[in-house]
């Protein structure tokens, strides 16, 4: 492996080294990168290290949202009181994740960045309605996150771009939601299918609802049409029923090497199923299920 390493000490050292180079990868914590190497499925030209970035790591919350920094490992956020309190279906995805040393060293941004169809954090960040913060040398913007994914591996992100913040909206009373994963194995399995859930109710009506799923298209998903059929329908069970086999319908897994097609979508529908049950159960609760 031949390339040139670079490890800025700030954001603004980042952004300048980045306003200069073609042909990189960053290095988070290495845990798709550094195998991708190792496999030549990527060479890159040149690294750049965020590590010692600060401003990029960090968990904080501001009104009615947490400020997420990318470098935020994925043990950082399933140990994090403020994620356990207002994005506890992300704490449960992050807890999800491999291996406690690839948890302990694997970050949500590269979660983001590697854009598997298959990530565990994302489907969870989505139903959260998760706000992205790029920048670049001289511009800064906000993209909502289910716009970052162009295909597998692939991000809308251009060269001299980095992700420096996710906006993640906080869970509030009458809300509920839950992250439902079916790997092949329990530890260090890679999604077959996993899927995130949130709704708000108002006594037994659903008023709003997100859906979100891993592993069954090119990037993960939301069902949008799902989300508008069941906006407005009673909180119970025939309905969850009719949502898990429209979802099944809606979407068009294929086989790979982990699944089959036709088990991505009978698994769909009980995941659907599942994820609304236990999201109207939180909804009911108190805020927060520490
Ligand atoms: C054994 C094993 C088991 C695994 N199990 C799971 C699992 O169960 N679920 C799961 O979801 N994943 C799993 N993974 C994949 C991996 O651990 C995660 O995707 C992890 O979150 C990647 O984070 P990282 O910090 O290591 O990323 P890195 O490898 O450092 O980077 C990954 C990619 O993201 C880009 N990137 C990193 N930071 C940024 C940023 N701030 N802005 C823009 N781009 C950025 C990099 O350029 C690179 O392309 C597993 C990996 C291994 C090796």
């Amino acid at each position: 492996m031949n390339f040139e390493y670079y490890n800025p000490k700030s954001m603004e050292e980042l952004l300048n080294v980045l306003d200069n180079l073609r042909n990189y990868y960053f290095l988070a914590g290495g845990t798709d990168i550094v195998v991708k190497m190792k496999d030549k499925i990527v060479s890159p030209q040149n690294i750049v290290d965020l590590n010692d970035v600060q401003e990029l790591k960090g968990i904080s919350s501001e009104e009615d949202h947490l400020n997420i920094g990318p470098l935020a490992t994925h043990t950082e956020i399933e140990e994090s009181d403020l994620v356990k309190k207002y994005a506890y279906v992300l704490a449960e995805a992050a807890a999800q994740v491999g291996s406690p040393q690839i948890r302990n060293i694997g970050t949500v941004g590269g979660n983001i960045g590697n854009a598997s169809p298959a990530a565990d954090t994302v489907p969870a960040l989505l139903v959260l309605d998760t706000t992205v913060q790029i920048e670049s040398k001289n511009h800064k913007e906000e993209k909502n996150l289910l716009d970052i994914f162009k295909g597998p591996g692939k991000t809308f992100l251009t060269e001299g771009q980095v992700i420096t913040k996710l906006k993640v909206r906080s869970i509030k009373e009458g809300e509920g939601a839950a992250f439902v994963k079916m790997g092949k194995r329990k530890a260090l399995a890679i999604s077959v299918i996993n899927c995130a859930v949130w709704l708000r109710v108002d006594k037994d009506e659903i008023v709003e609802v997100r859906i979100a799923f891993g592993s069954v298209a090119p990037t993960p998903i939301r069902l949008l049409e799902v989300e508008k059929w069941l906006k407005g329908q009673k909180a119970e069970d025939d309905v969850f029923k009719q949502a898990a086999q429209m979802a099944q319908d809606a979407i068009k897994p294929i086989d790979d090497i982990r699944s089959t097609a036709e088990y991505r979508s009978t698994t769909a529908a009980s995941l659907v199923y599942q994820g609304l049950k236990t999201a109207l159960q939180r909804a009911r609760e108190e805020v927060g299920n520490e």
